[in-house]
């Protein structure tokens, strides 16, 4: 249906869907014609802007929500440029009467959309924000005292307390078309997929970006993978784990859909034996409302250690070592997998993000914020707050965080968590005919054994970068003087 009133603007961010989504639906509610916008930042000075895999999702997941809308009659106008020029000339341009849009969890982004709102103001123009992409309005789960819970479990007990997430909202019925949609640039100029080289194969071949692909990932993880997940969510060689994040970053699914399926999935309602699974994976949910409402209060949280000691940490400047660790060639089985795992697919297990993070801030003393932009670059479900609510942690410089001295042990945990190394032959083929027994410490095999499993140590397969207990010895001295200096009051 097409009609001449004036148009509500729905300005995409982070929210690409139909289904629950809050801005979309009270557009719709309001009977008037609505405008999609999506708006390409494109400043290079912004060091949060999306890296390379994440522009490789957003690219496939704004065709198909430019897909999803011209099914039901609406456009979805791009535009590029700052937002808060963008959004209110283009309201400007049209006459809309309202503008309206889910809020970013991101703090750094709160001066820009207050700027916004007033500018909306100023050209008589009614804006409307909502919270459509957490189980709980943004700030809404805190403390008697202070703006945010610093720690998990104090925050999910908190969670627990509250009334059920409301459910979610169905995809809006009736949409009215514009009349007149005006210009706006194509996807296509603004080259979010990579040419030369065209890195991307193994991004294409693992994944389905998109609101139908979010929910066809659900459905599968439901049927086939819930049902095991407690016990297996920390299996990098079992891959029992949803695999929702890039679809959660994008906001192609929301978590009230995934709660509300889990809840109620045939799994939770056939056997009550199921339930631990179901809290486990909500509880993982949980983590990542944690960390929204983190980096909601910590603007710079994904740059400053929240533990201030951290000011005077003595890293290292090396960049051998870190190019090693980004390449996959450090000498350590588990840590080469994980990051080559990242490197081909864009996303790497939890447990096994959790082993690299803690060989690059400890074992080769290089600062989080290193690891966090590689990361942030490389992982198709890169996310500012899980990232830096992520690398504080494994530092030891959060405020809920493993603490730096308990420096993880890269061969006991892949003895542990990929205990026959299939996860490790998967992703470093040199290795693929070394014995489990070996799989995690190639160097300790007879050398002839090794030979005949066609892996040449420093040449087919690195020497490892540092020997474990010489990395955990550094780190912990290192750790020492930081704490020393603190004292001292070097750091105030
Ligand atoms: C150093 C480090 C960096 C990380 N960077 C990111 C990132 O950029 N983006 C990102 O989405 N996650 C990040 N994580 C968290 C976690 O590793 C991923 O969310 C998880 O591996 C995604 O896989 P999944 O969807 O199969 O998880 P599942 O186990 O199926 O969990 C379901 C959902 O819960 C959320 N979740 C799970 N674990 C965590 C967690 N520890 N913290 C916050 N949310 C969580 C995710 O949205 C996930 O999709 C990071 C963790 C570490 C240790």
């Amino acid at each position: 249906m097409t009609t001449g009133t004036p148009p509500v603007i729905v300005w995409f961010q982070a929210d690409l869907r139909l289904g629950d989504n809050p801005a979309l639906y009270d557009a719709a509610e309001t009977g008037q014609p609505i405008l999609p916008v999506f708006v390409h930042e494109n400043d290079p000075a912004d060091r949060w802007a999306p890296g390379g895999a994440s522009r490789w999702w957003l690219h496939h997941s704004l065709e198909a929500l430019a897909a999803n809308l011209r099914h039901r009659g609406l456009p979805l106008v791009l535009r590029r440029g700052d937002c808060r020029r963008v959004i209110p000339a283009i309201a400007t341009e049209v006459g809309a009467t309202t503008v309206v849009w889910n809020r970013r969890a991101e703090g750094h982004l709160r001066p820009r959309d207050t700027e916004i709102l007033r500018a909306l103001q100023a050209a008589g123009v009614e804006a409307r924000v909502h919270d459509g992409n957490s189980l709980y309005p943004l700030g809404a789960v805190r403390p008697g005292s202070g703006e945010c819970y610093r720690v998990f479990s104090p925050f999910w007990r908190a969670c627990m307390r509250e009334p059920e997430p409301s459910r979610p909202l169905p995809v809006p019925g009736h949409m009215v078309t514009p009349v007149a949609v005006p210009p706006g640039e194509a996807l296509s100029d603004w080259a979010f997929l990579p040419r030369r080289p065209d890195w991307s194969g193994g991004l294409e071949a693992t994944w389905v970006p998109g609101e139908t692909g979010a929910h066809e990932q659900l459905r599968n993880f439901l049927e086939e993978r819930l049902a095991e997940y407690r016990f297996m969510r920390d299996r990098p060689d079992l891959d029992q784990t949803s695999r929702l994040s890039p679809h959660l970053s994008w906001g192609e699914i929301s978590p009230r859909q995934i709660w509300h399926a889990v809840r109620h999935s045939q799994v939770e309602a056939a056997s009550s034996q199921f339930n631990g699974h179901g809290e486990a994976f909500l509880r993982q949910l949980g983590w990542r409302e944690f960390c929204r409402n983190m980096a909601y209060s910590y603007a710079d949280l994904p740059t400053v250690p929240l533990n201030r000691r951290f000011d005077v940490f003595p890293w290292i400047d090396n960049a051998v070592a870190l190019r090693a660790w980004q390449q996959g060639r450090t000498g350590y089985p588990i840590v080469d997998a994980g990051m080559r795992q990242l490197w081909e697919v864009g996303w790497m297990h939890n447990r096994v993000r959790m082993i690299v993070g803690s060989f690059l801030v400890k074992h080769l003393l290089l600062p989080w914020q290193q690891g966090e932009a590689w990361f942030w670059d490389t992982l198709v479900d890169a996310d500012l707050a899980n990232n830096a609510v992520g690398w504080q942690w494994v530092t030891g410089c959060g405020t809920d965080a493993a603490p730096y001295v308990r420096v993880f042990n890269p061969i006991l945990q892949g003895t542990k968590f990929d205990p026959d190394g299939s996860y490790v032959r998967r992703y470093v083929p040199e290795l693929a005919k070394v014995p489990s027994e070996f799989i995690h410490e190639p160097w300790r095999m007879p050398p002839l054994d090794l030979a005949g499993a066609g892996v040449c140590l420093g040449k087919s397969y690195p020497h490892p970068i540092i020997g474990h207990e010489e990395g955990r010895r550094r780190a912990l001295s290192a750790f020492n003087t930081s704490k020393n200096e603190a004292r001292t009051g070097t750091y105030s």
